[in-house]
Protein backbone atom coordinates (compact mmCIF):
# COMPACT_ATOMS: atom_id res chain seq x y z
CA UNK A 1 0.00 0.00 0.00
CA UNK A 2 1.02 3.33 -1.12
CA UNK A 3 1.58 5.85 2.09
CA UNK A 4 -0.99 8.54 2.15
CA UNK A 5 0.43 12.30 0.25
CA UNK A 6 1.49 14.86 2.92
CA UNK A 7 -1.22 17.35 3.49
CA UNK A 8 -0.26 20.18 1.62
CA UNK A 9 1.04 22.90 3.55
CA UNK A 10 -1.23 26.20 3.43
CA UNK A 11 -0.06 28.85 1.29
CA UNK A 12 1.41 31.17 3.90
CA UNK A 13 2.85 28.42 5.78
CA UNK A 14 4.61 27.33 2.84
CA UNK A 15 5.62 30.59 1.87
CA UNK A 16 7.02 31.05 5.15
CA UNK A 17 8.86 27.42 5.38
CA UNK A 18 10.27 27.66 1.22
CA UNK A 19 11.77 30.68 1.87
CA UNK A 20 13.40 30.02 5.22
CA UNK A 21 14.44 26.88 3.43
CA UNK A 22 15.77 28.65 0.30
CA UNK A 23 17.76 31.65 2.36
CA UNK A 24 19.24 28.65 4.15
CA UNK A 25 21.54 27.69 1.02
CA UNK A 26 21.30 31.14 -0.79
CA UNK A 27 22.29 33.51 2.14
CA UNK A 28 24.52 36.16 1.32
CA UNK A 29 27.57 36.41 3.41
CA UNK A 30 27.70 40.05 4.61
CA UNK A 31 30.01 41.77 7.09
CA UNK A 32 27.13 42.25 9.77
CA UNK A 33 25.51 38.63 9.74
CA UNK A 34 29.07 37.18 10.68
CA UNK A 35 28.72 35.04 14.11
CA UNK A 36 30.77 37.73 16.06
CA UNK A 37 28.55 40.20 14.86
CA UNK A 38 27.28 42.60 17.90
CA UNK A 39 24.02 43.45 18.15
CA UNK A 40 25.23 47.30 18.25
CA UNK A 41 26.89 46.58 14.28
CA UNK A 42 23.20 45.14 13.31
CA UNK A 43 21.69 48.27 14.77
CA UNK A 44 24.48 50.61 12.51
CA UNK A 45 24.33 47.70 9.24
CA UNK A 46 20.34 49.30 9.56
CA UNK A 47 20.09 52.71 10.07
CA UNK A 48 23.15 52.55 7.27
CA UNK A 49 20.83 50.34 4.98
CA UNK A 50 17.92 52.46 4.97
CA UNK A 51 18.64 54.48 2.01
CA UNK A 52 21.82 52.97 0.67
CA UNK A 53 22.57 49.63 -1.06
CA UNK A 54 24.27 46.66 0.02
CA UNK A 55 27.50 47.15 -1.56
CA UNK A 56 28.21 50.62 -0.53
CA UNK A 57 26.89 49.88 2.77
CA UNK A 58 29.53 46.87 3.63
CA UNK A 59 33.06 48.75 3.16
CA UNK A 60 31.99 51.52 5.02
CA UNK A 61 30.56 49.59 7.91
CA UNK A 62 33.37 47.42 8.34
CA UNK A 63 35.71 50.64 8.73
CA UNK A 64 33.21 52.49 10.92
CA UNK A 65 32.69 49.40 13.40
CA UNK A 66 37.05 48.75 13.36
CA UNK A 67 37.09 52.45 14.46
CA UNK A 68 33.93 52.53 16.16
CA UNK A 69 33.33 49.14 18.00
CA UNK A 70 30.89 50.28 20.55
CA UNK A 71 27.85 52.96 21.27
CA UNK A 72 30.35 54.48 23.61
CA UNK A 73 33.02 54.86 21.25
CA UNK A 74 30.71 56.63 18.85
CA UNK A 75 29.20 59.03 21.38
CA UNK A 76 32.99 59.99 22.24
CA UNK A 77 33.75 60.92 18.28
CA UNK A 78 34.01 63.93 16.70
CA UNK A 79 30.96 64.76 14.54
CA UNK A 80 33.41 66.37 11.93
CA UNK A 81 35.28 62.28 12.33
CA UNK A 82 31.67 60.85 12.01
CA UNK A 83 30.40 62.74 8.71
CA UNK A 84 33.88 61.79 7.24
CA UNK A 85 33.63 58.13 7.72
CA UNK A 86 29.99 58.60 6.97
CA UNK A 87 31.31 59.40 3.04
CA UNK A 88 29.14 58.67 0.03
CA UNK A 89 26.77 56.89 2.23
CA UNK A 90 23.98 59.91 1.42
CA UNK A 91 21.06 61.11 3.91
CA UNK A 92 23.71 62.48 6.25
CA UNK A 93 21.49 63.54 8.72
CA UNK A 94 21.27 59.79 9.74
CA UNK A 95 25.28 59.65 10.82
CA UNK A 96 24.36 62.42 13.52
CA UNK A 97 21.46 60.61 14.59
CA UNK A 98 23.24 57.40 14.75
CA UNK A 99 25.65 59.03 16.86
CA UNK A 100 22.80 60.32 19.32
CA UNK A 101 21.72 57.20 19.38
CA UNK A 102 25.02 56.31 20.58
CA UNK A 103 24.77 58.19 23.60
CA UNK A 104 21.54 57.45 24.48
CA UNK A 105 22.55 53.56 24.38
CA UNK A 106 25.58 54.71 26.43
CA UNK A 107 23.65 56.76 28.73
CA UNK A 108 20.03 55.67 29.15
CA UNK A 109 21.13 51.78 28.69
CA UNK A 110 25.07 51.36 29.60
CA UNK A 111 26.37 50.89 26.59
CA UNK A 112 23.83 47.89 25.59
CA UNK A 113 21.62 47.55 22.89
CA UNK A 114 17.85 46.85 24.00
CA UNK A 115 16.45 43.96 23.05
CA UNK A 116 13.25 45.30 23.31
CA UNK A 117 10.91 47.32 20.10
CA UNK A 118 9.40 49.74 22.39
CA UNK A 119 12.95 50.67 24.31
CA UNK A 120 14.74 50.76 20.12
CA UNK A 121 11.83 52.81 19.07
CA UNK A 122 12.73 55.25 22.15
CA UNK A 123 16.17 56.11 20.83
CA UNK A 124 16.95 58.86 18.21
CA UNK A 125 16.70 57.38 14.60
CA UNK A 126 15.05 54.22 15.32
CA UNK A 127 11.80 53.43 13.73
CA UNK A 128 9.51 50.68 13.67
CA UNK A 129 11.26 49.26 10.87
CA UNK A 130 14.67 49.62 12.23
CA UNK A 131 13.94 48.32 16.10
CA UNK A 132 11.58 45.32 14.69
CA UNK A 133 15.30 44.47 12.51
CA UNK A 134 17.26 44.68 15.51
CA UNK A 135 15.26 42.66 17.16
CA UNK A 136 14.87 40.27 14.88
CA UNK A 137 18.74 40.09 13.38
CA UNK A 138 20.49 40.94 16.77
CA UNK A 139 18.55 38.99 19.01
CA UNK A 140 17.34 36.52 17.26
CA UNK A 141 13.47 37.46 18.60
CA UNK A 142 9.84 37.88 17.18
CA UNK A 143 9.05 41.20 15.51
CA UNK A 144 7.51 42.34 12.36
CA UNK A 145 10.28 42.89 10.02
CA UNK A 146 8.84 44.87 6.68
CA UNK A 147 11.22 46.74 4.89
CA UNK A 148 10.43 47.68 0.82
CA UNK A 149 11.73 44.50 0.14
CA UNK A 150 9.80 42.26 1.98
CA UNK A 151 6.37 44.82 1.21
CA UNK A 152 7.03 43.46 -2.10
CA UNK A 153 7.45 39.68 -1.75
CA UNK A 154 4.36 39.85 0.40
CA UNK A 155 2.66 42.34 -1.94
CA UNK A 156 3.36 40.21 -4.72
CA UNK A 157 2.61 36.46 -3.90
CA UNK A 158 -0.23 36.98 -1.09
CA UNK A 159 -1.39 40.35 -2.97
CA UNK A 160 -1.13 39.95 -6.19
CA UNK A 161 -0.10 42.96 -7.11
CA UNK A 162 2.99 44.24 -8.53
CA UNK A 163 4.29 46.81 -5.91
CA UNK A 164 3.09 48.03 -2.61
CA UNK A 165 1.29 51.03 -1.90
CA UNK A 166 3.70 54.19 -2.11
CA UNK A 167 3.25 54.60 1.54
CA UNK A 168 2.67 51.55 4.13
CA UNK A 169 -0.65 51.01 4.80
CA UNK A 170 -2.24 49.37 8.25
CA UNK A 171 -3.72 46.44 6.20
CA UNK A 172 -0.63 45.62 5.09
CA UNK A 173 1.35 45.64 8.54
CA UNK A 174 -1.80 43.00 9.44
CA UNK A 175 -1.38 40.92 6.62
CA UNK A 176 2.73 40.93 7.52
CA UNK A 177 1.93 40.63 10.74
CA UNK A 178 -0.12 37.17 10.02
CA UNK A 179 2.78 36.09 8.32
CA UNK A 180 5.18 35.74 11.16
CA UNK A 181 5.46 32.39 12.44
CA UNK A 182 4.78 31.76 16.73
CA UNK A 183 8.42 30.92 17.26
CA UNK A 184 10.99 33.42 17.71
CA UNK A 185 13.88 31.52 15.88
CA UNK A 186 11.58 30.65 12.90
CA UNK A 187 9.83 34.47 12.80
CA UNK A 188 13.56 35.70 12.91
CA UNK A 189 14.86 33.28 9.87
CA UNK A 190 11.58 34.39 8.27
CA UNK A 191 12.56 37.96 8.60
CA UNK A 192 16.19 38.01 7.17
CA UNK A 193 15.00 34.95 4.36
CA UNK A 194 12.08 37.31 3.51
CA UNK A 195 14.00 40.40 3.03
CA UNK A 196 16.94 38.47 1.25
CA UNK A 197 14.25 37.19 -1.20
CA UNK A 198 13.15 40.79 -2.40
CA UNK A 199 16.64 41.66 -2.55
CA UNK A 200 18.45 39.18 -4.75
CA UNK A 201 15.19 37.55 -6.06
CA UNK A 202 12.06 39.38 -6.37
CA UNK A 203 13.50 42.63 -7.10
CA UNK A 204 11.11 45.56 -7.96
CA UNK A 205 12.51 45.78 -12.09
CA UNK A 206 12.89 42.59 -12.70
CA UNK A 207 11.90 39.23 -10.61
CA UNK A 208 13.74 36.27 -11.08
CA UNK A 209 10.94 34.25 -11.35
CA UNK A 210 12.16 31.28 -12.84
CA UNK A 211 14.84 30.88 -9.77
CA UNK A 212 11.97 31.41 -6.98
CA UNK A 213 10.99 29.01 -4.29
CA UNK A 214 7.79 30.06 -4.14
CA UNK A 215 6.85 31.06 -7.88
CA UNK A 216 3.64 28.44 -7.62
CA UNK A 217 2.37 30.31 -4.75
CA UNK A 218 2.84 33.68 -6.55
CA UNK A 219 -0.37 35.27 -6.82
CA UNK A 220 0.73 38.21 -9.05
CA UNK A 221 2.56 35.67 -11.27
CA UNK A 222 -0.39 33.32 -11.68
CA UNK A 223 -2.56 36.69 -12.42
CA UNK A 224 -0.30 36.99 -15.55
CA UNK A 225 1.43 40.00 -13.88
CA UNK A 226 -0.98 42.83 -14.32
CA UNK A 227 0.73 46.22 -13.66
CA UNK A 228 1.18 48.33 -11.24
CA UNK A 229 -2.38 49.51 -9.82
CA UNK A 230 -0.02 52.73 -7.92
CA UNK A 231 2.09 53.93 -11.14
CA UNK A 232 0.17 57.20 -11.34
CA UNK A 233 1.30 57.95 -7.55
CA UNK A 234 4.52 57.45 -7.86
CA UNK A 235 7.00 59.66 -9.53
CA UNK A 236 10.12 58.78 -10.31
CA UNK A 237 12.72 61.52 -8.41
CA UNK A 238 15.82 63.20 -10.62
CA UNK A 239 19.09 63.51 -9.51
CA UNK A 240 20.64 66.37 -11.61
CA UNK A 241 20.08 69.63 -10.33
CA UNK A 242 17.56 68.56 -7.26
CA UNK A 243 18.71 69.86 -3.71
CA UNK A 244 20.19 66.60 -2.82
CA UNK A 245 22.83 67.07 -5.37
CA UNK A 246 23.64 70.33 -4.13
CA UNK A 247 23.54 69.46 -0.56
CA UNK A 248 25.91 66.41 -1.45
CA UNK A 249 28.38 68.26 -3.45
CA UNK A 250 28.40 70.72 -0.40
CA UNK A 251 29.17 67.92 1.67
CA UNK A 252 31.29 66.23 -0.24
CA UNK A 253 33.66 69.46 -0.80
CA UNK A 254 33.94 69.70 3.19
CA UNK A 255 34.76 65.71 4.17
CA UNK A 256 37.30 66.37 1.91
CA UNK A 257 38.86 69.85 3.63
CA UNK A 258 40.85 69.65 6.82
CA UNK A 259 39.60 73.64 7.45
CA UNK A 260 36.82 76.01 6.81
CA UNK A 261 35.76 76.52 2.92
CA UNK A 262 35.15 79.67 1.99
CA UNK A 263 30.86 79.87 0.59
CA UNK A 264 32.14 81.45 -2.55
CA UNK A 265 34.31 77.93 -3.54
CA UNK A 266 30.60 75.90 -3.49
CA UNK A 267 29.59 78.42 -6.50
CA UNK A 268 30.17 77.26 -10.27
CA UNK A 269 29.32 78.77 -13.36
CA UNK A 270 25.64 78.36 -13.99
CA UNK A 271 24.28 77.29 -10.33
CA UNK A 272 21.58 78.79 -9.20
CA UNK A 273 22.53 81.45 -6.21
CA UNK A 274 19.61 80.91 -4.31
CA UNK A 275 19.17 77.21 -4.19
CA UNK A 276 22.68 76.95 -3.19
CA UNK A 277 21.56 79.31 -0.37
CA UNK A 278 18.56 77.25 0.08
CA UNK A 279 20.95 73.85 0.61
CA UNK A 280 23.53 75.48 3.06
CA UNK A 281 20.73 77.22 5.48
CA UNK A 282 19.18 73.38 4.76
CA UNK A 283 22.74 71.51 6.15
CA UNK A 284 23.41 74.39 8.96
CA UNK A 285 19.62 73.33 10.21
CA UNK A 286 20.00 69.89 10.15
CA UNK A 287 23.23 70.46 12.26
CA UNK A 288 25.46 69.02 9.44
CA UNK A 289 27.60 72.34 9.00
CA UNK A 290 28.55 75.20 10.28
CA UNK A 291 29.40 78.90 9.39
CA UNK A 292 32.26 80.36 10.38
CA UNK A 293 33.42 84.19 9.90
CA UNK A 294 32.09 87.77 9.30
CA UNK A 295 28.69 87.89 7.55
CA UNK A 296 30.76 89.16 4.05
CA UNK A 297 33.53 86.37 3.96
CA UNK A 298 31.95 83.45 5.57
CA UNK A 299 33.19 79.77 5.02
CA UNK A 300 31.64 76.79 6.21
CA UNK A 301 32.79 73.83 8.24
CA UNK A 302 32.13 70.01 9.35
CA UNK A 303 30.43 70.56 12.92
CA UNK A 304 33.24 70.14 15.96
S1 LIG B 1 7.37 34.31 -8.66
FE1 LIG B 1 8.46 36.12 -9.31
S2 LIG B 1 7.17 37.83 -8.68
FE2 LIG B 1 6.46 36.05 -7.57
S3 LIG B 1 7.58 36.10 -5.61
FE3 LIG B 1 8.78 34.85 -6.99
S4 LIG B 1 10.24 36.27 -7.96
FE4 LIG B 1 8.61 37.47 -7.01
Amino acid sequence: MRPPSPTPLPPAAALVERTVAWFGENRRDLPWRAPDRTAWGVLVSEVMLQQTPVVRVAPVWTSWMQRWPTPRALADASTADVLRAWGRLGYPRRALRLQECARAVAERHAGVVPDDEDALRALPGIGAYTAAAVVAFAYGGRSVVLDTNVRRVVARVIGGHALPAPTQTAAEVRRAAALVPASAPQAAAWAAASMELGAVVCTARSPRCARCPVADLCAWRAAGYPGDVHADRRRAQGWAGTDRQVRGRVMGLLRAAAGPVPLATFTTDGDDAAQLRRCVDGLVADGLVQRVGPDDDVSLQLPA
